[in-house]
């Protein structure tokens, strides 16, 4: 589902009219307080957004979607007036993830739509891991067991991290210690011990998942998964 947020008609319905001929699903909204009542019910897996709008800007828009946890992920295509590079710059700060200039035609509209598309669906397939009701969330810096967030310092998210990407991978204390802490650090690997078994403590029945490989390191197994 795409949502265009547009205030002028014709342009609104043509978009809409040439996705749903595209073989994707859309729904076209005038102004910011349509578009959040709709938003209240589904989440799109992207919003058209036009800059100039009547009532809320595009770009205030813009920011409360980037800001909301529940729809900060969902990708945004900004539609600017033609020369308009101020919008664009601070768009793109805002995080407002491609442009399309107006006037556009609709071929443009649908590669840029597409593109956009595949890479944010790219990045969120490489970036969420899981181990049975274990969740780590790499973008959102989130980890949470059976739903609920587990609260992990940055160094036991680190590890984490390293134990969950290499699945069935043993990890040397030395790897860890280099990989989390870095060269430089002055400690022992007894330092990655005491962070695993805090580690293990918080994500409760899931922390049995880390096991000790004797004499060499840590590894996160594939337990009780066929
Ligand atoms: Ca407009």
């Amino acid at each position: 589902m795409i949502f265009c947020v547009e205030d002028e008609a014709n342009i609104r319905e043509l978009v809409v009219y040439t996705l749903e001929t595209t073989g994707f699903h859309a729904r076209g909204f005038e102004d910011g307080k349509a578009f959040y009542e709709a938003l209240a019910g589904e989440l799109p897996e992207l919003v058209l957004l036009d800059i100039m709008l009547p009532g809320e800007d595009g770009m205030k828009i813009l920011r409360k979607l980037k800001t909301t946890p529940r729809t900060k992920n969902i990708p945004v295509i900004m539609v600017t007036a033609k020369g308009a590079e101020y919008d664009k710059v601070m768009g793109l700060d805002s995080g407002a993830d491609d442009f399309v200039t107006k006037p556009f035609g609709m071929m443009e509209l649908i590669a840029r739509i597409k593109a956009v598309l595949r890479r944010s669906q790219k990045s969120t397939e490489s970036e969420i891991y899981t181990a049975g009701t274990l969740m780590l969330d790499v973008k959102k810096h989130e980890v949470t067991v059976d739903g609920r967030k587990v609260s992990l310092t940055l160094k036991e998210f680190e590890l984490l991290k390293r134990l969950m990407t290499n699945r069935n991978i043993v990890l040397t204390r030395d790897t860890l210690l280099e990989e989390i802490w870095g060269y430089d650090f002055d400690g022992e690997t007894r330092t990655v011990d005491v962070h695993v078994r805090t580690l293990r403590q918080k994500l409760g029945p899931e922390g049995n998942r880390i096991e000790t490989v004797r004499g060499v390191g840590y590894r996160m197994g594939e337990r009780d998964e066929a």
